[in-house]
């Protein structure tokens, strides 16, 4: 079953209403946030996306708690958690982090200094800042990251790729435009919506850049096993094997590549002021300014 989306809101809108929410807070007289307790949160980020839309193989949730509970008044938003974005956190005083990537994901063996990711933790730990990882549970919700990515165009219908028992949730989307629009404005509304000067693009067979697209297939992140087989004009996602690629467009299907997170972490601004309003203003919730795709184009 197909799901009315009614018409897109611009990028520019919705940074707009994120910077006005961040203006309208709860600050108690001393500047600082109120706070929530940290099942507080975890409730809330779990209304949005209950953790039983993620992935089976992936590993969403609660991934580090303190061992002595603090409220949270601050929350660092970040796509991957690197350890320059855990000392941003701590930097910043946030209690607590919500990395998009679970960076726990084949099991630790030990907390020590010797790897990044042990650092991370080791420090996480120390300085009792608590990580949740939600993934592919904001993947497949109704108005999260694959969503987020649709945002740009005018959709006359959207339904996941791949659904779940609800039919509204699951895997990418499919979009049927209300109108056809150009290879070159597909280009151009991707991206506005990741502020991105340069994007990867393969043309279908036999395609010009002034051929229309009315089917767009995305995915965020690494769309490959999802779009397989799928029939539209276009394929958007971060990241994709040359075959597949090779596969599309000699289909006669154009792809469009943003890097694999640049497919993601824009969500993270409008989830920003989002999961500030579903948290009464009383948490500051920021977005990492060190968080960023690994791969640049040079
Ligand atoms: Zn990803």
């Amino acid at each position: 079953m197909l799901f009315k989306l009614g018409r897109s809101v611009s990028s520019k809108k919705l940074l707009l209403l994120s910077n006005f929410s961040s203006i309208v807070t709860s600050k108690m007289s001393n500047g600082k946030f109120p706070g929530v307790s940290l099942v507080d949160v975890v409730s809330v980020l779990e209304k949005f996306a209950p953790k039983e839309l993620s992935e089976s193989w992936d590993n969403t949730g609660l991934l580090v708690e303190p061992y002595s509970p603090r409220p949270v008044t601050k929350i660092l938003l970040t796509n991957d958690l690197t350890e320059d974005v855990a000392l941003e956190a701590d930097g910043k005083e946030c209690e607590m982090i919500i990395s998009y990537h679970p960076p726990i994901f084949a099991p630790l063996k030990s907390v020590v200094q010797k790897s990044w990711k042990e650092r991370v933790l080791s420090l996480l730990l120390e300085k009792r800042i608590s990580l949740y990882s939600p993934h592919t549970s904001w993947d497949c919700v109704k108005g999260g990251v694959n969503d987020w990515l649709a945002s740009p165009f005018l959709v006359a219908e959207s339904a996941p790729i791949i659904t779940r028992t609800d039919p509204s949730v699951g895997a990418g989307r499919i979009l049927k435009l209300q109108t056809g629009i150009s290879l070159s404005e597909a280009i151009s509304k991707v991206k506005e919506v990741t502020g991105l000067q340069y994007v990867r693009f393969a043309i279908g067979r036999n395609k010009l850049l002034s051929d229309e697209v009315r089917t767009v297939a995305l995915c965020a992140g690494s769309g490959s096993s999802v779009l397989k087989g799928v029939v539209a004009d276009l394929y958007l996602t971060g990241e994709m094997l040359h075959h597949d690629v090779l596969d599309a467009s000699q289909k006669g299907i154009s792809v469009i590549l943003t890097n694999h997170s640049d497919s993601e972490r824009g969500f993270l601004r409008i989830f920003s002021s989002d999961l500030q309003n579903r948290l009464d203003k009383k948490v500051q919730v920021l977005v990492s300014n060190c968080d960023k795709d690994p791969l640049v184009t040079v």
